[in-house]
């Protein structure tokens, strides 16, 4: 029998890599939520050739302190997270600090930075495929961070292969997820640029900076999307858990109701008002991109049955207590664990259908 032994650092390095960063939109997703976590109010993401050859996200956020260089890519060094605890009071979008360790060994990864003290002149650094600093270099730059992708998966051939084969449906999905970052950050500019091939750079969307998410989708959907849209509002409540499982919300009071919140957009039940594609459902957690196919679904079926031939426009964002929610499901950070979801769904439908029966327009298709 062969003997057993420990897979060596650098493998075990690559293959963890990959269950983070699974395909172009993890990239996009870990880039732009680092820059979100930074406190930025401007950020840039720029492809090049759909992501194939580049992947550069830019913000103005606090930058990074050359005592951080050493420890920036090293796989689990964060500065967002200490102990397991911290998790259930989770304010960051980044936690396990592995985002950048994985894209130094799954691409040609490097970030230019500068703290507002040292504008212009900012560092550019360079890593090794294991997350270790490589070197220095000083450079013009203003307070923030630019952090660039060349060369996604260029070791790890299937991988690559398969994202070059599906490049269309990943781009979409791409599109899809920044449109869902553009449209929840509010007070921060976003905007998203691709250069084919052969061609010149193009913007393909952008916000200004404004106030609320109404703008925001004006912005990047177009004002006409607005005319279908009735604000969505909910207010659900979850009884309390009772026993050895009740516990303490994050202002340390004793749990008696939990209540959660649905804010955002939906599109009104009326009949003829332009037919509305699926990636404009969007949904978040405490404003957190999430994909929630069970909420999508509820929203989608209450809405059928008052308008069966067209599906909505959703923007939902479900706002909780960060106890009531486990975002550390897997490496990736897709899948989010909600408290109680099936409570939940029921309440989410008969507060939808009061919603749209508020409507006096939307008579239900039964009765047509
Ligand atoms: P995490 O976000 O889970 O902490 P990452 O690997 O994404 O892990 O990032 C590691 C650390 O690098 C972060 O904790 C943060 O301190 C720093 N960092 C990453 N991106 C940026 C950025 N755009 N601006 C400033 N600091 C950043
Ligand atoms: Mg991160």
């Amino acid at each position: 029998m062969a003997t057993i032994k420990a897979i060596e650092a650098r493998t075990v390095h690559q293959i963890q890599s990959g269950q983070v960063i699974v395909d172009l939109c993890s990239v996009v997703k870990e880039l732009v939520e680092n820059s979100v976590d930074a406190g930025a109010t401007n950020i840039e993401v720029r492809f090049k050739n759909q992501g194939l050859d580049l992947i550069e996200v830019q913000d103005n956020g606090a930058g990074i302190s050359p005592e951080n260089y050493e420890t920036l890519a090293l796989k689990h060094y964060t500065s967002k997270l200490s102990t397991y605890e911290d998790l259930t009071s989770l304010q960051t979008f980044g936690f396990r600090g592995e985002a950048l360790s994985s894209l130094c060994a799954l691409s040609k990864f490097s970030v230019t930075t500068c703290l507002a003290s040292d504008a212009p002149k900012g560092s550019k650094l360079e890593f090794e495929t294991s997350g270790k600093l490589r070197g220095t270099a000083v450079v013009a730059a203003q307070k923030g961070t630019t952090m660039t992708i060349e060369g996604l998966f260029n070791n790890l051939p299937v991988r690559r292969r398969e994202l070059e084969r599906n490049i269309k449906k990943e781009w979409n999905r791409v599109i899809g997820v920044l449109n869902q970052y553009a449209c929840i950050l509010t007070g921060v500019k976003f905007s998203v640029s691709q250069q084919p091939n052969k061609g010149k750079k193009i913007v393909l969307f952008s916000t200004k900076g404004n106030n609320t998410t109404r703008e925001n989708i004006v912005n990047v959907f177009g004002a006409k999307t607005l005319t279908v849209l009735i604000p969505l509002e909910l207010e659900l409540e979850l009884e309390p858990t009772s026993g050895p499982s009740q516990h303490r919300n994050t202002r340390g009071d004793e749990d008696s109701t939990k209540e959660v919140k649905i804010k955002g957009h939906v599109s009104r039940p009326a009949h003829g008002e332009g037919r509305q594609t699926p990636d404009r459902q969007m949904f978040f957690v405490n404003g957190r991109p999430c994909g929630l196919p069970q909420f999508a679904k509820a929203f989608n079926e209450v809405y059928k049955s008052y308008n069966s031939s067209q599906s909505p426009f959703i923007f939902a964002d479900i706002q909780l207590d960060t106890h009531m929610y486990d975002v550390n499901v897997s490496p990736d950070k897709r899948t989010i664990l909600l408290h109680d979801q099936s409570r939940l769904l029921d309440n989410l439908r008969e507060s939808l259908i009061a919603l749209f029966e508020a409507q006096d327009y939307s008579v239900p298709q039964s009765q047509l």
